[in-house]
């Protein structure tokens, strides 16, 4: 019960981040401040009112339209202030209220973020990186007793990703990726990163086959969607999905 409310009230507060997200997916590509500027129609270029800019319902209340010059805003506000409300919901739900799913919730506001970007521009700014990375440090020193598992996993799947990028020349995987496989494996281990890598590959490789055969033509492949997936179903069951394989396979 305790933890419904926790999820509700971090619902909220991950529609109101999701709406930062929007000015950041906007604006971080094309270098622009994501502080200075006020937020403003796309079209007409008037400053959007406090009151027009809660997430969600304003979109609803102005039937997804610009309160002056009526043209239709784009869908993708309500879904990515409502994708980082329940993905914050859902890690509070599932892993309980404290200080590892906070940073989790911080973590995933930030995949939803680079996701989206480097599926549009094959390119994950580096600043997403850096946060990521914050948050692997703040998990290592809350947790001092086992430091070497962030460290271990800082390196053990992003040296093997950078071993590919050298010999691929850069055409396997991007450099964006093997830094954010560096970011997460401080925050969630290197049990957790190899999990991560796993999930992200198979994900990947099962929905770009789907996506080439929908959209009849090749389509260049964005590695930052799917490993942020298996990161994220790594934070959600990692620890069962670890379990459960262990006792499985190695007696
Ligand atoms: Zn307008």
């Amino acid at each position: 019960m305790e933890n419904i409310i926790y999820a509700i009230i971090t619902f909220i507060y991950g529609i109101f981040i999701g709406s930062f997200l929007n000015v950041c997916i906007y604006r971080i590509p094309k270098k622009e401040s994501v502080v200075v500027v006020r937020s403003h129609c796309m079209n007409c270029g008037k400053n959007i009112k406090w009151y027009d800019l809660v997430p969600i319902f304003s979109f609803l209340i102005l039937g997804g339209k610009c309160r002056y010059c009526k043209t239709k805003l784009s869908a993708q506000y309500p879904l990515i202030e409502f994708l980082n409300g329940i993905g914050y919901a859902i890690i509070i739900l599932i892993r309980g209220f404290n200080l590892v799913s906070i940073l989790y919730c911080l973590c995933f506001s930030s995949l939803l973020a680079l996701s989206v970007i480097d599926f549009r521009t094959f390119e994950i700014p580096f600043a997403f990186n850096v946060f990521i990375g914050i948050l692997g440090i703040i998990r290592l020193l809350t947790d001092l007793k086992h430091w070497y598992v962030y460290i271990i996993g800082f390196v053990v799947v992003s040296g093997f990703l950078y071993l590919i990028f050298i010999i691929t020349k850069g055409r396997g995987i991007g450099g964006g990726d093997v830094k954010l496989m560096a970011a997460a494996g401080l925050l969630l281990g290197w049990k957790g990163i190899v999990l991560s890598l796993g999930l992200g590959c198979i994900l990947g490789s099962i929905i770009h086959i789907i996506l080439m055969k929908v959209q009849k033509k090749d389509r260049v492949l964005a590695m930052g969607p799917y490993l942020s997936l298996g990161i994220f179903i790594t934070m959600l069951w990692g620890d069962k999905i670890i379990n459960w394989y262990l006792n499985s396979y190695i007696r």
